[in-house]
């Protein structure tokens, strides 16, 4: 074991709230390793993995892919690290997750320091997802697919918010803005807590 402190901060926010952007701008800054589960499966999908192959179908309907593969996924990039310092983003994303998260982190001495919310309203989420579509060509990023992906968040990833309210371990921030405007916002978040 290395004397370095774990850290673990967690990017909660629906789809199109900038949490990838912002993600690795707060890992930068906090010399945190940014963890996104959409990324490893994206690449996996790249890769042509079994896993890939299965998770693109899901991916595609904007449908969540099963628990199991995820805490497979994250557990291997844990594993990588000693002491645990990572950023997640998009991940947890169901309270199946979360309690599987807790679980794991014990496992490695650490535990969920905070996690912080991105608001974004509604229309600016559309509004930024189809322009993303047109810039990045995601497969995910069609209309019928981004109105899935609100729906699976309001139904099954925002009752975290509650989950790490209840813990006193949630901040919320107003997601609307310019990327500095945005990242300031996030470390004054951070270091508000901190004292
Ligand atoms: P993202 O890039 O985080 O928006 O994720 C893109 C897609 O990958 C999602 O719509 C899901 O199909 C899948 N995905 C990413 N992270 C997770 C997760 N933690 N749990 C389940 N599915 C996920």
């Amino acid at each position: 074991m290395s004397n370095a402190v774990s850290e673990v901060l967690l990017l909660m926010g629906p789809p199109g709230a900038g949490k990838g952007t912002q993600a690795q701008r707060l890992a930068e800054g906090r010399g945190l390793t940014k963890l996104s589960t959409g990324d490893l499966l994206r690449d996996h999908v790249r890769r042509g993995t079994q896993l890939g192959t299965e998770a693109k179908v899901l991916m595609d309907q904007g449908v969540l892919v099963p628990d199991e593969i995820i805490m497979g996924m994250v557990k291997s990039e844990l594993d990588k690290q000693d002491p645990v310092r990572v950023l997640l983003d998009g991940f947890p994303r169901t309270t199946g997750q979360a309690d599987a998260l807790e679980e794991l982190l014990g496992e490695y001495g650490a535990q969920v320091d905070q996690a912080i919310e991105l608001v974004v309203d509604e229309d600016e989420l559309v509004r930024r997802l189809v322009s993303r579509a047109a810039q990045e060509g995601r497969s995910d990023d069609n209309e019928e697919t981004i109105r899935t992906r609100m729906k699976v968040y309001r139904d099954q990833t925002a009752p975290l918010l509650e989950y790490y309210g209840a813990k006193g371990k949630l901040s919320s921030i107003d997601g609307v803005g310019t990327l500095d405007e945005v990242t300031e916002r996030l470390q004054d978040a951070l270091s508000a807590e901190a004292q």
